[in-house]
């Protein structure tokens, strides 16, 4: 019989403080609100989310899906990446599960503390997910096989472009409210259809650092709008950010290989990523 082991549960770093988590999750009524705005349909929005604050995602009027992008509010290199979180914390995002950021930082950058409407086990539900990346005009196009007329992407970069980012800084990002499902066996493919979220369902998250946080609108709707024909069938999504009062949890710095390197490899030196001149 062979033996199966899970990362999460392997990694002897990882030694997640559920208690903690439990008193900012349950400390709710206490939590001061600092913003509440609304994201309407085809646009995005860029915000500051300081260390031991919390965003909420909160559905206006009914079921829309969203793509959350967020960075390092002092270093935007820094930026979630979905495949390390994915082999660490699984491809659903869901209460307490920590979102990670990339070598060589490789830490939680924010952390799922309530999400109002949980699956039954076994159960086909909505669910948020890391691993899904956000739409853009060429994938639309792709899939519809006509020109989009919005997408994620843009949304995502009208957001971040007020902040200094520009379109190579934008990588990674959280799904939610979707209706996904990683179950395929044979390929490891996604499915989606159209997400169940009620009005006033919301996702929050809880700042391991200071952020900038980009939400985007997307033009898929429930998942089953048609993003190439308008915004039909697109709701807006409502952001509240908070301070709950909790200084985040220190994560133990990761010992840095780097100075024992022996190799011939050198970072490139140009901010273009071209090699350096000799
Ligand atoms: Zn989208």
């Amino acid at each position: 019989m062979q033996e199966w082991q899970n990362l999460t549960e392997k990694n002897p770093r990882y030694k997640l403080d559920e208690a903690f988590y439990e008193r900012v999750r349950t400390a709710k009524a206490r939590y001061k609100q600092l913003d509440s705005v609304v994201v309407p349909p085809g646009e995005g929005r860029g915000f500051v989310v300081r260390k031991g604050c919390t965003f909420r995602v909160i559905e206006e009027s009914g079921p829309q899906i969203g793509s959350i992008a967020f960075w390092n509010a002092h270093d935007r290199r820094e930026t979630f990446k979905a495949a390390r979180t994915w082999a660490h914390e699984g491809a659903y995002v869901r209460p307490f599960a920590q979102m990670l950021s990339g070598e060589p930082w490789v830490r939680p950058m924010i952390t799922c503390v309530e999400q109002t409407s949980v699956p039954e086990p076994g159960a086909e539900a909505y669910r948020p997910h890391t691993i899904g990346t956000h739409c853009s005009h060429e994938i639309i196009e792709m899939w519809f096989g006509r020109r989009a007329r919005n997408s994620c992407r843009r949304n995502l970069l009208s957001a971040v472009e007020p902040h200094g980012l520009k379109e190579a800084d934008l990588h990674d990002n959280v799904n939610v409210h979707q209706k996904v499902n990683v179950g395929d066996p044979v390929h490891g493919r996604i499915a989606l259809a159209a997400s169940e979220a009620r009005a006033g369902d919301y996702i929050e998250f809880f700042a391991e650092m200071d952020l900038l946080v980009a939400v985007s609108v997307c033009p898929l709707g429930d998942g089953t709008a048609d993003p190439t024909r308008g915004l039909a069938g697109v709701r807006p999504l409502r952001i509240e950010t908070f301070e709950t009062g909790f200084e985040p949890k220190p994560w133990p710095p990761t010992h840095d290989w780097r100075p024992a390197w022996k190799g011939r490899w050198a970072r490139p030196e140009t901010e273009d990523g071209a090699a350096p001149k000799k």
